[in-house]
């Protein structure tokens, strides 16, 4: 399975990176998580959209969505050369507004996931659970049938004891990063010590810290994390562009 990260910040866009987006793909499927502002150009440099087979929403904060209505578009303006005749995008309905914005005329499809539900979904499970956030939000376990991989993207969240089963022994785990070690007040992203504290006790074996804030100095928040995962732990900070196989 390969991961390939098209925009990092928590949002909005900033200094030429765009809000979340991951282009998730095993042999010739192409699954994009999120679809954040600065996404669709972000794909294009690596896949024509059109060869999408599935996009998958966390969440409808627009960090995360803002770009599914330029993609319905660009479907709708291609209606050749298409890998699939309708493209599925699936999301909660819990907002059934946001959800009902996923179906485009033909072009696009939504189609809703459930929390107690596995979705077989090509070459991957999907698994969900529901995170402490101000909307309904959904952590996303993407296990590689072919290979038992796992990959886990914890969404937005607050640090809550729930994820640490749900991320158990990830392969790669991505979390919301959002704030430094001494952030203080109300928090709905963990904090770097929470990530590395969850990525500890999960036993991730690779972590990507991402909705990265657009201040301070992200090495002193690769730092904090660090110190908190312990040195057992690969922790990397998000980079455009850059690709993870697992
Ligand atoms: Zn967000
Ligand atoms: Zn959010």
């Amino acid at each position: 399975m390969k991961i390939r990260i098209l925009g990092y910040y928590g949002g909005y866009p900033y200094d030429g990176v765009g809000t979340s987006g991951y282009l998730v793909q095993s042999g010739n499927f192409n699954l994009l998580l999120d679809c954040g502002s600065g996404v669709l150009l972000e794909l294009e440099k690596y896949l024509d959209p059109l060869q999408l087979d599935a996009v998958l929403l966390s969440h409808y904060h627009h960090d995360h969505k803002a770009d599914v209505g330029v993609l319905e578009y660009y479907w709708q303006l291609h209606s050749e050369n298409r890998k699939e005749n309708t493209l599925p995008i699936y999301g909660n309905i819990d907002d059934k507004i946001n959800f009902d914005g996923l179906t485009w005329n033909d072009d696009t499809k939504g189609i809703p996931y459930h929390e107690n539900d596995t979705l077989n979904l090509g070459p991957f499970l999907i698994e969900f659970m529901k995170t402490q956030h101000p909307v309904s939000a959904y952590a996303v376990k993407i296990i590689e049938k072919s290979t038992n991989k796992i990959f886990v993207f914890t969404a937005d969240t607050k640090y809550f004891d729930g994820l640490i089963n749900f991320c158990k022994n990830a392969d790669l785990l991505i979390t919301d990063t959002n704030f430094y070690k001494n952030k203080q007040g109300t928090k709905w992203h963990m904090t770097s010590e929470e990530s590395g504290y969850l990525a500890k006790q999960s036993n991730a074996k690779n972590v990507i810290i991402s909705h990265l804030p657009q201040y301070g100095s992200l090495n002193q928040l690769l730092y904090e994390t660090r110190a908190e995962a312990g040195s057992n732990i690969n922790v990397k900070i998000a980079k455009l562009g850059l690709q993870f196989n697992i």
